[in-house]
C-alpha cells in the first residue's frame, strides 16, 4: 500500500459467523486497537450484535450511505495469521467450500466464542515480611497466618491459594492483605490433557548409515522440494522425524506433526513427548479428544509461540504456528488425513501447500506411501529417499500365503476361518509363551460374489473393480459406471454352484478361537469393542504386559504399534478390501498387508507372517509377501494409467442427500444434464446413480463421478453449475473433490 492510499477511508471486509456466509464492510473507528486481516470482531448485524472475521481491509467501494461502524476487537491480536488466511482461501476455491465453513476448520469453536474461558486460580504473593516484632505477635495472635507467611517465604514468595488449604485459609490471607504483607492476583492455569502422565526424556539415537544420509538429505538447505521418506516398516523412520525437529528447534523454529489418528498411535505421541521432556510446555498435543477448555488453552499457547512442537491429527495442519521450520506428515498414505465433512480437504495436500507457502521443509513418510506421492518423486515433484533395512537389526518377516480355496475343498466346501497351517503355528507360539495378532477388516456392506473353489470374482468389464451385490433387484452393479448384470447362479468362471456372497468379522473369529484355544487369552480389538475412553490404550498396556496372548482386531491395529514378543500375524481374509467397488482397493490392501505384517518379528525373536486368500496371485499380495513396493506401485500405476484414474487425474464425487429418494435423484440428474451441456472437454462425467450405501440415516444418496486432469476446471466447472442450480430445500449437496471413498 502506498502512502496516497493509506490516507484514503479504509473498511473492513468482514465474514459473519454463521451459516449464511455473509460479508459485509464496516468502518473501523478510532482507538479500538489494530485491525487487520485474520482479526476477531464484534459488528453491528441489522439491529443485533454478531461476531465475524475480518477477511480483508481496503477501500470500499464508492457508495452513498456511510458505513456501519465495528463494535470492538474480540482478541487484540489477529488469531489467523496471514499464510493461514491464504491457505483458507484456497482451500474455499480447490474444495468449492464455503468460507464460513473454511474459518471453522482454521478456528475451533472454543477459540471462535466470544466469552473467553482461560482458567485462573489465585495465588498469594508475598510483598512485605513484617519486622521481628510484629512477627512474634502474628505467631501468638494468629498463628495461621504467621505459618502462611513462613510457608511463602519458603517457596520464594508465592503459592497458590489451593496449595495453602483452599477455603479454609481464606480469612487469613485476608487479613494479611489487609494490613499489606501480601497480595493476590489471578494466574493462567494451563489445562494440561496429558498432566496425569509422565515421559521420561529420552535421548536421540545413533544413527545407522542409511538413516545417516537421510538426515543429511533432510537438513541440506539446497533441497527444497518435499520429501518422500518411503521405509520399511521399523527402518526407524521416526527417529529420523525427532532429529530432523530437534536441529529445527535448535535453529529457533517450529515444528508441526502430522499423525493419522491420535487415539490409534499412542505409541507414536509418546516418543515425542518423551524426546522433548525437556521442553515439556513447548509440545502440544491436538486431538479430537480434547475438552473445549483443552482445546482453548493448546491453541492459544501454540498462537503465542509458547509451544513451537505440534502433533496432531488431520486438523491440526491448521495450527497457528509461526516460523515453522519443518511439517512431518507420519503415514501419508492414511486416509484418515482426508476430512470427510465440508471442507473435503486432504490434511497431506494442505501440508504440502502449506510447507510451500511458510518455505520450510516437509517430510511425507511412510513405508507403503501412496500412489499419488510415489507418482511425485517419479515426475520430479517430490524428492525420495529411502530407508531399505529395519533399524534394530531384525530382518523382514517371512510372509507364508495360503490358498483358501484348497483349505475349502479341505472342509468340504464350508468357508474356513481358520487354516490349518495359521492352526498350527498358533499353537506353536503360545507354547513359547509367544504373542499373536490375527487381523480382519471386516468392511460388512458392500458385499460382492465369490466362487470359493476358483477364486473368481464378479468384475465390471469396464471400470475392472468388483461388482457390488443389490438385494432389492438381485443385480450387480458397478459403482463406477452404472453398469449392470444379472447374478448368475453358477461361477462364470469355472461353472461351480458354491458362488456365493462372502463375509464373515471380527466376532465370528473370537468365538471360532474360543473353541480351538480355550486357554488362550484373548482380546478384541474393534470399533464394537473399544467404545469405552481409554479401552485401547488399556488393551494395548495389557498386551504389553503380556497378560494377553492374543489379539484379534480390524484396521485399528494396523498402525505403528511395536510389541516385540509379537512373532506371529495372521491375516484372516485379505481379499475383504479387495473386492470393494473402488479403484484404490488394490493399494489399500497392499498398504494394510505391509503394514500389519509390520507387526511382527519386532523384537529379538523371528516374525511369521501367515496370509489367508481365495486370490493368492493377486498382485498386491504378491508384492506385499515379497515385500516389494516399488514392483506393487509400478505395475499398479499401470493399470491406473490405463483407466485414467488418479494419480493421472483428479476424481470427484457429486452427491445428494435426502429424505425423499425421488428428489435426491432427481435433483442428481438436473444436475447431471447441466454439467453436460457445457462441459469441457477435459472434464469426464459419470452417470448419476444410487450410492453404495444406498441410504444412512435416513437419507438416500445418489452420487456421480467427475474426472479430470486439471483439478481446478474440474471444481470451477461444478460451482458454475452449483451456483446457477439453487437444490430443493430437502437435498443436500455434497462436492468430494479428490475423493477417497465412493461409498
Ligand atoms: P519406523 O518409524 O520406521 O516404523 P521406528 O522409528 O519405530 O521405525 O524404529 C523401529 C525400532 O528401531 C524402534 O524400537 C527404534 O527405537 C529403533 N531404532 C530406530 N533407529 C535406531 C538406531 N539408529 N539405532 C538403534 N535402534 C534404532
Ligand atoms: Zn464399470
Amino acid at each position: 500500500m502506498s502512502d496516497n492510499t493509506q490516507s484514503i477511508f479504509t473498511a473492513a471486509k468482514v465474514l459473519i459467523d454463521g451459516p449464511s456466509e455473509l460479508v459485509f464492510d464496516y468502518a473501523i473507528p478510532e482507538g479500538i486497537g489494530d485491525v487487520v486481516v485474520g482479526c476477531r470482531v464484534r459488528i453491528p448485524l441489522r439491529n443485533r450484535n454478531s461476531t465475524g472475521t475480518v477477511l480483508e481491509i481496503g477501500t470500499p467501494p464508492q457508495s452513498d450511505f456511510t458505513l456501519r461502524p465495528l463494535h470492538s476487537l474480540i482478541d487484540p491480536e489477529p488469531l489467523i495469521t496471514p499464510t493461514l488466511m491464504k491457505l483458507g482461501r484456497w482451500l474455499a476455491d480447490y474444495y468449492n467450500a464455503p468460507m464460513e465453513q473454511v474459518m471453522r476448520a482454521l478456528l475451533p469453536e472454543s477459540v471462535r466464542q466470544d466469552a473467553h474461558s482461560e482458567k485462573t486460580r489465585k495465588v498469594v504473593v508475598l510483598e512485605n515480611m513484617p519486622d521481628e516484632e510484629a512477627r512474634q505477635k502474628l505467631a501468638k495472635k494468629a498463628p495461621k497466618q504467621n505459618l502462611i507467611l513462613t510457608l511463602l517465604e519458603a517457596a520464594s514468595g508465592q503459592i497458590a491459594l489451593a496449595d495453602l488449604g483452599g477455603g479454609s485459609v481464606t480469612a487469613s490471607v485476608k487479613s494479611l492483605e489487609k494490613k499489606g504483607y501480601v497480595t493476590m492476583k489471578h494466574e493462567a492455569v494451563r489445562r494440561d490433557p496429558d498432566e496425569d502422565q509422565e515421559f521420561m526424556e529420552s535421548f536421540p539415537l545413533k544413527l545407522n548409515p542409511e538413516q545417516d544420509v537421510i538426515l543429511k538429505e533432510i537438513l541440506n538447505p539446497e533441497n527444497t522440494k518435499p520429501f518422500l521418506l518411503h521405509g520399511v516398516t521399523g527402518s526407524g523412520k521416526t527417529e529420523v522425524y525427532l532429529q530432523a525437529v530437534q536441529h529445527q528447534l535448535d535453529l529457533g523454529k517450529s515444528a508441526l506433526i502430522l499423525i493419522p489418528e491420535i487415539s490409534l498411535t499412542p505409541q507414536t505421541v509418546q516418543r515425542f513427548k518423551s524426546r522433548f521432556a525437556s521442553l515439556q510446555d513447548q509440545v502440544a498435543v491436538l486431538h479430537s479428544h480434547l475438552s473445549q477448555g483443552e482445546r482453548f488453552d493448546e491453541w492459544h499457547r501454540i498462537r503465542k509461540g509458547k509451544a513451537r512442537i505440534v502433533i496432531g491429527a488431520r486438523s491440526a495442519i491448521f495450527a497457528p504456528l509461526t516460523n515453522l521450520g519443518i511439517i512431518v506428515v507420519d503415514e501419508e498414505h492414511e486416509n484418515t488425513y482426508k476430512q470427510e465433512t465440508s471442507p473435503r480437504y486432504h490434511g497431506r495436500d494442505i501440508a504440502v501447500l502449506r510447507a510451500h507457502m511458510e518455505k520450510c521443509d516437509i517430510v511425507l513418510g511412510s513405508a507403503t506411501p501412496s500412489l499419488e506421492s510415489f507418482h511425485n518423486t517419479q515426475t520430479g515433484k517430490y524428492q525420495l529417499l529411502k530407508l531399505t533395512l529395519r533399524a534394530d537389526h531384525q530382518t523382514m518377516p517371512i510372509i507364508r500365503v495360503l490358498d483358501m480355496k484348497i483349505e475349502a475343498q479341505k472342509q468340504k466346501g464350508r468357508m474356513a476361518i481358520l487354516s490349518d497351517k495359521l492352526r498350527l503355528s498358533m499353537e506353536n507360539k503360545l507354547k513359547n509363551g509367544e504373542q499373536i495378532i490375527l487381523f480382519l477388516n471386516r468392511r460388512g456392506f458392500a458385499r460382492s460374489l465369490q466362487c470359493p473353489p476358483c477364486g473368481h470374482v464378479c468384475e465390471c468389464q469396464h471400470c475392472a473393480i468388483p461388482l457390488t451385490y443389490h438385494r432389492t433387484e438381485e443385480r450387480l452393479v458397478c459403482h463406477m459406471c452404472g453398469y449392470q448384470s444379472i447374478t448368475p447362479r453358477k461361477c462364470p468362471s469355472c461353472g461351480d454352484k458354491a458362488i456365493r456372497l462372502q463375509g464373515f468379522g471380527t466376532e465370528k473369529v473370537e468365538e471360532v478361537i474360543k473353541k480351538v484355544f480355550p486357554q488362550a487369552r484373548l482380546a478384541r480389538i474393534d470399533a464394537d469393542s473399544m467404545r469405552r475412553k481409554n479401552a485401547l490404550r488399556d488393551t494395548l498396556a495389557k498386551f504389553k504386559a503380556n497378560k494377553i496372548d492374543i489379539i484379534i482386531g480390524t484396521q485399528m491395529i494396523a498402525k505403528g504399534l511395536h510389541f516385540p514378543n509379537v512373532t506371529l500375524v495372521g491375516i484372516l481374509n485379505a481379499d475383504l478390501g479387495l473386492h470393494v467397488p473402488d479403484f484404490r482397493a488394490g493399494e489399500r490392501t497392499f498398504q494394510l498387508i505391509t503394514q500389519v505384517a509390520g507387526r511382527a518379528g519386532r523384537g529379538e525373536l523371528e516374525g511369521e507372517v501367515v496370509i489367508q486368500t481365495h486370490t493368492p496371485h493377486s498382485p498386491s499380495i504378491q508384492f506385499a509377501r515379497h515385500h516389494d513396493f516399488e514392483g506393487y506401485a509400478e505395475q499398479e500405476l499401470q493399470f491406473r494409467n490405463q483407466f485414467g484414474y488418479p494419480p493421472f487425474s483428479h476424481v470427484a464425487t457429486l452427491g445428494t442427500r435426502s429424505t425423499h429418494e425421488r428428489r435426491a435423484e432427481f435433483t442428481l440428474e438436473n444436475l447431471h444434464k447441466r454439467l453436460k451441456a457445457s462441459v469441457p472437454p477435459q472434464i469426464e462425467l459419470g452417470e448419476p446413480m444410487p450410492s453404495p450405501l444406498t441410504k444412512t440415516h435416513g437419507q438416500f444418496r445418489y452420487q456421480l463421478m467427475i474426472k479430470s486432469t486439471s483439478a481446478r476446471l474440474l471444481s470451477h466447472h461444478v460451482r458454475a453449475i452449483l451456483k446457477q442450480t439453487p437444490p430443493p430445500e430437502d437435498v443436500n449437496i455434497v462436492f468430494d473433490m479428490d475423493a477417497l471413498s465412493f461409498f
